[in-house]
């Protein structure tokens, strides 16, 4: 009997759910096993910066199955010949396990493979692992999903936490199966100039830096997370999405560490955990409305009149809108492939209600370039920004850019730093450079409308045109 696990998007022998039943499944019947990773070709066509990081992990991930013996085989090509491969290869193959995903595009790819596998009388066993709690775990008392987040929090964490799964690492190779590499193309993918095209500048990829951090943040800075995750400047934040994304770390790793810290961190603990219920609720309200990605939420808006205007879409994805704490996050996230959330919610509110350019523009954009792109979070994000999601901010509610960056990067130098043309601006024009008399751009050496532009729009004018455009259909 051979019995397979299928790798997804949880690059961790450790604490990994799927694999633990597998082995345990294996040595009960003493049977042998294999792991195997589906390259999509969809995703290996334009490679971008999130595509390029999840493949740097998988391949630090296939060097990290290598030092414990195990051969994580790669099988190039659409879904379904991908999977036929796999089972005309392995004609003893009984059982697949996997980790399943129930939001969006993944859940119908995991379904279509359900139904491949049973077709060949071949089980499949699928396992709740990248969330603490899964979608239908978290209810009203009447069994109905939480639409808004305080409610759905509450309960949430009363609920018991999984624990970790100890998986037997040392006898991972002892159990494989002898297979030659299940597919010749999908074995040299790494090899052909895939990583070299890289662009990512995220130095620390894979499970040994993704424990350092998560030691160092709950250390060092979870008593201060309350009171600094605002700032983006102090990196006062966990910087463990894109491991939480990869599952290079689990959930409940996470959550253990931080938890284990409440007494002394207090209300940093507290509001950290807290981060992770809306990772969940996220993931939930996404796996109840597998449309979201281009439908709003709430009904009523959606026929919202927004615009798709190119140039302005240019401007700020090219973090050149003349409004320095947007532009800033922008290249940001261009250059490292993260945003400070701060960040991401005054970007987002800037392209959605100072530009009124269609949210779903910004969130694709941010689907190509976040190397933590998770579509639960990134739709709950940018639906909530531009108020027509479940759990929405009042749409009157507009960010002003200028006064976010005062509050948030009051001295400028989270500014200075992604944004060079203003390097030498003084704090008091930071956030407003185009007042800046012209003796002190000639000083600063940025004259505004040729080494920074203008202000784009008048922040006063749009945010009334916005609050219009949604009284018109509301
Ligand atoms: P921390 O502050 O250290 O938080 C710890 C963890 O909690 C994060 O790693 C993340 O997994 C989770 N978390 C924190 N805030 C949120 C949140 N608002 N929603 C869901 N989970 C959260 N997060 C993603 O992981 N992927 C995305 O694609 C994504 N897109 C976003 C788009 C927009 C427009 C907005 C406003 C937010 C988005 N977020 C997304 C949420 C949040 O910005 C990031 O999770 C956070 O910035 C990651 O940095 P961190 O690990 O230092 O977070």
């Amino acid at each position: 009997e051979t019995y397979a696990v299928w790798f997804r998007s949880d690059f961790r022998l450790d604490d990994q759910v799927a694999l633990y039943h597998a082995i345990e499944t294996v040595k009960r019947n003493d049977a042998r096993w294999f792991a195997f990773f589906h390259l999509d070709p969809r995703f290996t066509k334009e490679i971008d910066l999130h595509h390029d990081y999840f493949f740097q992990t998988l391949n630090d991930f296939r060097k990290l199955c290598k030092d414990h013996g195990v051969h994580l085989h790669l099988v190039y090509g659409e879904l379904k010949e991908a999977l036929n491969r796999i089972t005309k290869r392995v004609s003893s193959l009984e059982a697949v396990f996997f980790n399943r995903d129930d939001a969006g595009e993944n859940s119908v790819r995991d379904q279509e493979a359900i139904d491949f596998f049973h077709k060949k009388e071949i089980e499949t066993y699928a396992y709740e692992d990248a969330h603490l709690h899964g979608p239908h775990e978290v209810t009203k008392q009447d069994g109905d999903y939480y639409k808004v987040f305080t409610p759905y929090h509450k309960a949430w964490s009363k609920e018991e936490k999984p624990r970790s799964y100890q998986v037997d690492t040392k006898t991972l190779a002892d159990y494989q199966a002898e297979l030659k590499p299940l597919h010749e193309k999908g074995e040299t993918f790494f090899e052909e100039d895939v990583l070299s095209r890289c662009k990512g500048d995220w130095q620390a990829i894979g499970r040994e830096a993704a424990l350092d951090r998560l030691e160092t943040f709950v250390d060092e800075r979870l008593n201060y997370y309350k009171n600094e995750r605002d700032i983006p400047l102090k990196a006062a934040t966990s910087r463990l999405s894109p491991y939480l994304k990869t599952g290079v770390l689990s959930p409940r790793e996470v959550y253990h560490h931080a938890a284990a810290r409440r007494e002394e961190a207090g209300a940093g603990a507290e509001t950290y955990l807290s981060e992770l219920a809306w990772r969940d609720f996220y993931y939930m309200i996404h796996a109840h409305h597998p449309d979201s990605k281009n439908k709003e939420l709430t009904e009523k808006y959606t026929a919202l009149s927004w615009g798709e205007d190119e140039e302005c879409f240019q401007l700020w994805s090219g973090g050149m809108t003349g409004f320095p704490i947007v532009d800033a996050g922008m290249r940001q996230l261009n250059r490292i492939g993260w945003m400070h959330n701060r960040l991401r919610m005054i970007t987002a509110s800037f392209l959605t209600k100072d530009y009124l350019l269609d949210w779903r523009l910004g969130e694709r954009y941010f689907q190509k370039k976040l190397i933590d792109y998770d579509a639960s979070s990134n739709i709950g994000g940018w639906q909530w920004a531009a108020s027509v999601g479940t759990d929405a901010v009042p749409y009157f509610r507009v960010f002003n850019p200028t006064t976010q960056g005062k509050r948030f990067d009051t001295d400028g130098d989270f500014i200075r730093k992604y944004v060079q043309e203003l390097e030498n601006v003084p704090k008091k024009f930071i956030h407003e450079p185009w007042k800046m008399p012209e003796d002190v751009q000639k000083e600063a050496g940025c004259l505004i409308g040729k080494d920074y532009p203008e202000p784009s729009v008048d922040h006063s004018v749009q945010r009334k045109k916005a609050i219009e455009m949604f009284k018109g259909e509301g």
